[in-house]
């Protein structure tokens, strides 16, 4: 029905735009930093779509709310390019309070159809935990569900948002949707390449972890018990658009006979 590909010997699709969408700035660099310093690497334009403003990250009383979204966005930006990517982008959705709305899926959904990533990074909404007792944040996971609704169907289907294709923003049907940190993982890439370089984007994140001393000692302490670093993904291959409408009919009635059990 769709061009197939395959992945290349590090797993990675070979596509020539890929959109990471997360929450908040330092989330990419955390939850998928290695893996898009390898996109980067490997030629593929990368983007980064912040949804929140980040006003939210900061327990210092003498910093203002104004101060700390600018002093975030500057990080957010540096970071990306350190990890050798394209652009930054910020929807600007208040932080702590992101919750999936049509208001947000659409933002989403604009950003797809006017970037037409091949290819989107985001983090499972299904995960609540994190061994060691952490609470995955709810803008995190609210991200991840509106990520997933954007993508599909609203990206690719032209009756979402007429709104948009006024705006002159055709449907987009993105190729892949990889999740991060999934509740079930079934693909993961080997980031050891490129330890040194997600390290590095993470420290540009001076209000978040200050001179970075912590981040660097468990960095050397992995290395040292010989643990590889990796990053986990739940992969969904969604594939490109059908090639003609005889196509669509043939594979919508090929579904329906395997609803049927044919
Ligand atoms: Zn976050």
């Amino acid at each position: 029905m769709t061009d197939s590909y395959t992945l290349n010997s590090a797993g990675l699709p070979p596509v020539e735009r890929a959109l990471a969408i997360f929450a908040h700035p330092d989330d990419p660099e955390f939850f998928v930093g290695g893996t898009l310093a390898l996109l980067a690497q490997q030629g593929v334009e990368v983007h980064v779509l912040i949804v929140t403003d980040g006003a939210k990250g900061s327990d210092d009383r003498t910093v203002s709310r104004d101060r700390l979204v600018t002093l975030r966005r500057d990080e957010q930006r540096e970071a990306t390019r350190r990890l050798g990517g394209h652009q930054v982008h910020f929807l600007d959705f208040p932080d702590g309070e992101l919750r999936h709305s049509h208001e947000t899926v659409r933002a989403v959904v604009r950003q797809l159809r006017w970037l037409r990533p091949e290819l989107v990074l985001s983090g499972d909404p299904q995960r609540f935990f994190y061994e060691g007792g952490f609470i995955n944040h709810a803008d995190h996971r609210a991200v991840g569900a509106i990520t997933i609704d954007a993508v599909f169907p609203a990206a690719r289907n032209f009756r979402y948002f007429p709104e948009l294709l006024a705006e002159g923003l055709e449907p987009w049907y993105v190729r892949e949707l990889w999740l991060a940190a999934p509740f079930h993982a079934n693909h993961e890439i080997a980031t050891d390449a490129v330890a040194d370089v997600r390290l590095h984007a993470i420290l540009a994140h001076q209000s978040q972890v200050g001179d970075g001393e912590q981040l660097r000692s468990w960095y050397e302490e992995q290395r040292s018990r010989g643990e590889p670093f990796v990053e986990r993904f739940h992969r969904v291959e969604l594939g490109g658009p059908p090639h003609t409408a005889s196509e669509e009919i043939h594979q919508l009635l090929e579904e329906e006979g395997e609803e049927e059990g044919h």
